[in-house]
């Protein structure tokens, strides 16, 4: 049996590009919820964020040249979420997923906020966490403003 049988009877398999401090946290939420989850990063250490009660995959290596390949069986993938810490490859990862594998639910996290409106307009969601944290401090001022 593949490392990757057991997606058949799982009805969610999530890919997170990225184990990060965002990347690690939404593997260690998504597995905890039952999802099916494999998370990629080029460095092995990175894998040190995720909780010892991870249940997912892990998969060392460039995630964009995984997809191309093929490989990490992306075309099986319900999702695709890409957070590292770099705009250009989570662009790419998302394009490559959506294009190459018409997978539907395909999220991006983009630093430089004047890139989002381009992306979302080729059906990539993209989260943004300088628009993010600016509707939130800005709504925390009006809620202070109005006791
Ligand atoms: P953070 O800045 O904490 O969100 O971490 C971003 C993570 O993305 C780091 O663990 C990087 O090793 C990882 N990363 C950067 N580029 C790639 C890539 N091309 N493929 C897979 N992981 C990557």
């Amino acid at each position: 049996m593949g490392i990757f049988a057991k997606h058949a009877n799982k009805s969610e398999y999530i890919i997170i590009v990225g184990c990060g401090r965002l990347g690690a946290h939404l593997a260690d939420t998504l597995s905890d919820d039952g999802k099916d989850v494999l998370i990629i990063d080029k460095e092995e250490k990175s894998f040190k964020k995720l909780s010892n009660a991870f249940s997912g995959m892990t998969m060392v290596g460039d995630a964009c040249e995984m997809f191309i390949r093929g490989e990490c069986n992306i075309s099986k993938a319900t999702a695709v979420i890409a957070v590292t810490n770099m705009d250009n490859t989570n662009i790419m990862a998302a394009q490559i997923a959506k294009e190459m594998y018409s997978i539907k639910n395909v999220i991006a996290r983009l630093y430089d906020p004047d890139r989002e409106c381009v992306y979302q307009e080729f059906g990539i969601k993209t989260i943004c966490p300088v628009i993010m944290s600016t509707d939130a401090v800005c709504s925390m001022l009006a809620s202070t403003d109005a006791d």
